[in-house]
């Protein structure tokens, strides 16, 4: 009898009636076949059944989503939160943000019953190594988003075998055409990237916003459609690509978490081949 097969902390588990079959795997979490097969699994199933899927039925293993809580993030939070609001929440808390995005982190978390918010700090000794100043981010920001960002992000990971991210195809040209199961280049540990909202468009996310009278982020309304760390976000113009706003006047569109091979702090440019960030 066949049954449903999940690869999760290197572990294939399958699944099916009266039997569990756990063997050891040391091979990558996950390959780029699956992702395939995952893709095709979920075509055509709308955001709700592919969240289950992986919320509910864990077809990539132990996983969590990593939220800016920003410009349209209260959306993909509310579904989650809906479906299983014990998922854990990953929170790049880098010490750099808005203070109106720490608020409104608090407050989507309070408002859509989220029980499971993980604020990932960067290394407090490496910070005061690396960024005493805390001003790394006007001379290097790549090393700066390396320390608070793509470096707590990984230590976390360790835990999980895949993210849940809230990117969307239309936000920018680079991220046209993104699918909903990826494989994430940044480490070698096969881990998959899911993006449930890959295909929506922001005419779809505002009537989701009315329909569930969800709050937005006050930052919105002052002009800022895309909301990162404050001294490395901008106000918009009308007409503007939403994330022309970030890291404004830097050759830098990501900030590395989605970045295949990124560098260490000290280690220059990141590589080109740039994946779009949440
Ligand atoms: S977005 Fe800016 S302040 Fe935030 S971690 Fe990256 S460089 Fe530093």
């Amino acid at each position: 009898m066949s049954g449903t097969k999940i690869r999760t902390h290197g572990k294939d588990i399958e699944r099916s009636i009266g039997r569990e079959i756990d063997r050891i795997d040391t091979a990558p979490i996950f390959s780029d076949a699956d992702a395939v097969r995952l893709n095709r699994l979920y075509r055509g199933a709308d955001t709700r059944e592919l969240l289950a899927g992986v919320l509910l039925d864990r077809v990539a293993g132990e996983i969590a989503v990593v939220s800016s809580f920003g410009a349209e993030s209260a959306v993909l939070l509310h579904m989650i939160a809906d479906v299983a609001p014990a998922t854990p929440v990953l929170f790049l808390e880098t010490g750099k943000h808005f203070p109106e995005t720490l608020a409104y982190r608090d407050l989507l978390v309070e408002r859509l019953g989220l029980t499971n918010l993980i604020n990932l700090t960067p290394d407090a000794a490496l910070l005061a190594k690396k960024d005493e100043s805390g001003l790394r981010w006007s001379y290097d920001p790549d090393g700066c988003c390396e320390i608070r960002k793509v470096q707590p992000l990984a230590r976390a990971m360790a835990g999980y075998d895949a993210t849940i991210t809230g990117r969307k195809g239309f936000q920018s040209a680079t991220r046209a055409g993104l699918p909903r199961f990826e494989i994430d280049k940044v480490d070698a540990a096969g881990r998959l990237k899911v993006n449930p909202l890959a295909d929506w468009d922001a005419e779809r996310l505002a009537e989701y916003f009315t329909r569930h009278d969800l709050p937005p982020h006050p930052l919105v309304a002052q002009g800022y459609p895309s909301i990162g760390c404050s001294p490395c976000t901008s106000k918009v113009a009308e007409g503007e690509d939403p994330r022309s706003g970030r890291w404004r006047g830097w050759d830098k569109t990501e900030c590395g978490i989605h970045v295949p091979g990124a560098t260490g702090p000290d280690e220059g440019e990141l590589p080109p081949g740039y994946e779009p960030v949440f």
